[in-house]
């Protein structure tokens, strides 16, 4: 095994790159639980700490130092994106690196994701470490990443942008053919085209085309069914542009919407405006869930919006904070969370609305600019 060490050019210029930032807010949060070293093995999370995109990598981050082990196919990738860390190659087995690197740097305990880690991972890892004290930690980086930075909340309006132009540009496309039967997977494949045209690296989850009964379903496939008239149709869509996700609910009906649909739209639009007039940074997750939940419920259908209020979004499309009745943390300034109320009935249909704010402390701003009213596609 070859244990080749060396400091990327870049890290002793002047700028301040975000990863440094990043991870001297890593050391604080290890400090103050007294942890002297972490191993970073969740993918996103090794991303947001070292700038490195390919996807064997795991980061020992130490009081001095940011260890990248990756394997001699991604070296030259990991130099240029990741200038804030010592590369460290690896071969077969992990672990004896990670053994020398505790030698060579004295680590008596090294902290690791437990959620990320699988228990053969963690076998190897004691193996290899028997001196090592190992500490199971949970969601230390993923609270640094709640908080987005100016570039972030950028980068994630691009993905909006993306997904919204795509999905517009998808129902152009989708209208014309609804007599002659379009089916739920041909509509979702047109958005993932117009999106992928539009710069998306892939969507930020399978997306959701769910017609009539099927949009009772929250998290429905696109199946064969072909949209009818009078249906609801549900589409769930995000873009990954740059490494950050979007997520993104209209609800549509096919022809002339029934006064019933009209009416259950009015009713989530009314919970998510009261969500968007009431979310901002310092109220719990709960209380944040409660401002749409309250609407639905005084219409008496708390029973058919079964799921929380919304979560976080960044380089992952489900992250930290959620919005949900059981979450007691206050939400941070600059997170980026989804708000996306719904009322499913099921043999009838559902109807959800989805969209990114980022909350400041005095309120939230939303991302995006497609209208919210209930979609008529003529028929
Ligand atoms: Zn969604
Ligand atoms: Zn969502």
């Amino acid at each position: 095994m070859t244990g080749e060490t060396r400091r990327t050019p870049g890290a002793s210029g002047l700028e301040v790159c975000p990863q440094d930032l990043r991870l001297d807010k890593l050391r604080s949060a290890m400090g103050e639980r007294s942890l002297e070293a972490l191993l970073v093995s969740h993918p996103a999370n090794c991303r947001y700490l070292s700038g490195f995109t390919g996807s064997p990598g795991t980061l020992l981050v130490t009081e001095g130092d940011a260890y990248l082990l990756t394997d001699f196919r991604y070296l030259e990738q990991a130099a240029i994106e990741a200038p804030v860390c010592r590369i460290e190659r690896v071969g077969k087995r992990q672990g004896e690196t990670l053994g020398r690197m505790a030698r060579e740097n004295g680590l008596e305990r090294i902290a690791f994701e437990k959620d990320s880690l699988t228990f053969g991972g963690w076998e190897r890892l004691k193996e290899a470490l028997p001196e090592v004290e190992l500490v199971p930690t949970r969601g230390i980086v993923e609270s640094l990443r709640a908080a987005k930075e100016p570039a972030e909340i950028e980068k994630i309006e691009h993905a909006v942008r993306v997904a919204e132009q795509a999905f517009l540009a998808a129902l152009e496309e989708i209208r014309p053919g609804l007599r002659k039967g379009v089916t739920e997977r041909e509509a979702a494949w047109k958005i993932e085209q117009e999106m992928r045209r539009r710069g998306a690296t892939r969507p930020s989850f399978d997306l959701i085309a769910a017609s009539g009964p099927n949009s009772a379903r929250p998290h429905a496939r696109p199946s064969d069914r072909r949209f009818q008239a009078g249906d609801l149709v549900v589409f769930d869509l995000g873009a990954v542009v740059d490494g950050y996700c979007s997520d993104l609910t209209r609800t549509a009906v096919v022809g002339r919407p029934d006064p019933r649909q009209e009416e259950i739209h009015d009713l989530v639009l009314r919970a998510q405006a009261e969500a968007f007039k009431g979310l901002r940074a310092g109220i719990s997750g709960g209380q944040a869930d409660a401002l749409a939940r309250r609407v639905i419920a005084d219409a008496g259908k708390a029973e058919a919006f079964g799921h929380g209020l919304g979560h976080g979004v960044g380089l992952e499309v489900h992250e930290e904070p959620r919005l949900a009745e059981d979450v007691e943390e206050p939400l941070p300034a600059g997170c980026v969370v989804s708000v996306e109320p719904g009322v499913y009935l099921g043999g009838w249909g559902g109807v959800r609305i989805e969209d990114l704010v980022v909350l400041t402390e005095g309120g939230c701003r939303i991302l995006g600019s497609l209208d919210r009213d209930l979609m008529v596609l003529d028929y």
